[in-house]
């Protein structure tokens, strides 16, 4: 019986330990090493739009036109392995002035691996945003969103910081359904100094693509001006 008492304490331990851990890897202001941004404290009416994934050929010209017309710089946090494969798409967001940031090389979920796994997936990318022709460090996204100990170690170890976001209307399927919805929960969530994120590369039915611009209209009739991530850190110092 004792024996069975134990058995069961030591099982219902592990599924919270485990539960604990999963809740942390997917924290979006929470890591046990280095710096996470999920948004920036500040007075002024600033926000971050920032991209995920890609780059593609099929998605990067169009969401380029739109930020230009609108006169905006954003934040593009590009996957190694699609910007080797798509380097052209890659110079065209270099070259428009936008912020770069490294999503990783495969787009793995980086939880429970090892540290030579970590430093390979940022290094290369690295490599391959300097191949584009960005000579800034860029800041690190991680997929997913997922994160536990290997990852933000190395972060922390060469000073820099994972960046990820308050403002992400995708994560409700009711709100994925539809741009004008996407729109709204953007216009509603969005505080100064949020990071809002987007998935903007992939979308057969371009409803987020189709969002990018009227959020930008609609931020802006709220008093709102677009920076990148690193100046909307910047603007907290
Ligand atoms: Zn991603």
């Amino acid at each position: 019986m004792r024996k069975l008492i134990i058995s069961v304490v030591l099982l219902l331990l592990l599924f919270a330990v485990a539960y604990g851990l999963s809740e942390i890897s997917k924290s979006r202001t929470f890591q046990f090493f280095g710096t996470i941004v999920p948004r920036v404290e500040t007075a002024e009416k600033l926000v971050a739009l920032t991209f995920d994934d890609g780059p593609t050929p099929q998605f990067t010209a169009e969401i380029l036109n739109v930020l230009n017309e609108q006169g905006v710089k954003a934040t593009f946090f590009l996957i190694g392995g699609e910007l080797e494969k798509n380097m052209e798409e890659g110079r065209k967001i270099v070259a428009a002035g936008h912020e770069i940031g490294n999503h990783s090389y495969s787009h793995t979920r980086m939880i429970f691996v090892a540290p030579s796994f970590v430093k390979d997936e940022i290094e290369k990318t690295d490599a391959l945003l300097r191949a584009a022709g960005y000579e800034k460090q860029a800041h690190f996204r991680p997929p997913y969103g997922k994160k536990l100990f290997a990852l933000p170690f190395y972060l922390s170890q060469n000073n820099r910081r994972t960046i990820t976001w308050d403002v992400e209307p995708e994560s409700f399927p009711e709100i994925a359904k539809s741009s004008e919805a996407i729109t709204q929960h953007v216009l509603d969530n969005t505080k100064n100094g949020s990071i809002i994120l987007l998935h903007v590369m992939y979308d057969p039915q371009k409803k987020s693509p189709r969002a990018v611009k009227p959020i930008i209209e609609g931020l802006k009739q709220k008093g709102f001006r677009f920076v990148t991530v690193s100046e909307l850190i910047a603007s907290k110092q």
